[in-house]
């Protein structure tokens, strides 16, 4: 077989053809965006389905001739597509997700699936998340073939339909059509980016476990008048077995998890000042953010553990009466650090709360039966010097690398079957687009520069990566 035809990068052309495509992008993403394919919901299911159909329509047009929009049983669709007409040249996999968070109890400036722009935003459901990463994509796709008649690597899509509902099936399409998957690169465009001037590359994510507490005295409610002061209550041994597993400062008090110290000088870049986590946080101008104790924030947030109390079967004021209660549970969700085994973390946790409890009562623990789905990465390797020259071309300077403190698990799945290929995780999230709130916004700058970098980034990806 001849040798793959090199190819001439001049990323000029290209790259003032990105420029002008962007309206055009803008307006294929805001005939995306009116679609309320909210995954969540029921009744919303042939909505996704009508936007799978119609991206998958959309991407054959665009020369993806094989693009289906797949559908397991009792899963909602998948939609995929391929472009293999370079031999010997790598294939990139693209990622992103079309289905969408709901928006019921939330007030919107303007109607959440009738896209509007105003000061240099998109506003939407699914502006940014997701729906503005993968259209990037297709502008880029769509600049290449209209400038060069080609791609300068071997591409794949996969556009998800379950996304905002946790990736329940996603492995089940992973197995079932696992060509559909073959790649030597992917890129995961679902993130977040630290400013609107500063791109980021997410490399770390914090895992989730959900742990149910319950403290357990009596065999029924009892006058507290009568017996206070002299048998347990519950409800206090409960708060005082919680207030064990945190610090003076609010923080999980073990297990800390060790972070390399040249990551932890770097991490004081990350523009994380208070200002940016009040305004993130919606802290009221009274209160500070916890102090930070010689770390950076970025390590708190994306580096080390964090326990919420997220239900609770305390008393509550309708059912108000003076009595000692049977019994006290607690759900916590637990952020475990990545790099942190969830087997070490779950016993450091269980040696706190087990030992001598408050009051002698009776203490019972549940973990949550899935793997957390932490992960921390090393992007490391070629491949990610051609991404730092692609953003460095479209931003003016290589992306940052940042973490997530949340789990997203499609992540965790592509860490777990493709770990050993380039995993790029980047998207057009901004720190002002409030993904999954109201008035969900895309920075049009961002969108901008998302496809100038994806032209550069497949021509640099072509460069590096062996077919
Ligand atoms: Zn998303």
């Amino acid at each position: 077989m001849l040798a793959p035809e090199p190819m001439e990068h001049n990323l000029d052309p290209l790259v003032h053809a990105a420029e002008a495509a962007v309206p055009a992008a803008l307006a294929e993403l805001c005939a995306y965006l009116r679609v309320p394919a909210i995954s969540c919901d029921p009744a919303h299911a042939d909505d996704v389905r009508a936007l799978a159909a119609k991206v998958a329509a959309d991407l054959r047009t665009l020369g993806f001739e094989d693009a289906e929009a797949r559908e397991l049983d009792g899963a909602l669709p998948c939609v995929t597509a391929s472009w293999i007409r370079r031999p010997g040249a790598p294939t990139v996999l693209v990622y992103g997700h079309l289905d969408l968070q709901p928006t019921k109890g939330e007030t919107w400036t303007s109607p959440p699936h009738a896209p509007e722009v105003r000061d240099g935003r998109l506003y939407a459901r699914g502006a940014a998340d997701d729906m503005g990463g993968w259209v990037s994509h297709l502008a880029a796709i769509r600049v290449w073939l209209a400038e060069t008649g080609s791609l300068p690597c071997n591409l794949r899509l996969v556009i998800e339909g379950e996304e905002e509902i946790g990736s329940p099936n996603l492995e089940r399409y992973i197995d079932a059509f696992p060509e559909c998957f073959a790649a030597d690169a992917m890129v995961l465009t679902d993130c977040e980016n630290p400013s609107p001037e500063i791109p980021g590359l997410t490399v770390s994510l914090r895992g989730l476990l959900e742990l149910t507490l319950r403290c357990s005295a009596l065999e029924a409610d009892i006058h507290s008048g009568l017996w206070g002061g002299m048998v347990p209550d519950v409800s206090l041994a409960l708060m005082r077995l919680v207030s064990r597993l945190i610090d003076e400062d609010g923080r999980v008090r073990a297990p800390r998890s060790v972070v390399p110290e040249a990551w932890r000088q770097a991490a004081w870049d990350v523009p994380l000042g208070n200002e940016v986590i009040a305004a993130g946080a919606h802290l009221r101008p009274d209160v500070d953010p916890l102090p930070h104790r010689g770390a950076p924030p970025a390590e708190h947030l994306w580096r080390q553990p964090a326990v919420t109390v997220v239900a609770t079967t305390l008393p509550t004021r309708d059912m108000k009466k003076n009595a000692l209660r049977r019994s006290a549970e607690a759900v916590l969700s637990v952020r475990v650090a990545p790099g942190m085994a969830d087997a070490d973390l779950k016993a450091a946790f269980e040696a706190e709360l087990r030992r001598d409890p408050p009051a002698g009562v009776h203490v019972e623990l549940q973990w949550s039966a899935l793997p957390s789905g932490a992960w921390l990465y090393q992007p490391r390797g070629p491949a990610f010097e051609a991404v730092d020259r692609a953003y460095t071309r479209a931003w003016g300077r290589p992306p940052l690398r940042v973490g997530i403190g949340g789990s997203i698990p499609f992540v965790a799945l592509f860490g777990r079957r493709f770990g050993d290929l380039p995993l790029i995780l980047n998207g057009v999230i901004d720190p002002q687009t409030t993904a999954h709130g109201p008035d969900e916004s895309l920075h049009l700058d961002v969108f901008r520069k998302a496809v100038v970098a994806n032209v550069c980034l497949y021509a640099e990806l072509a460069d590096v990566l062996q077919g």
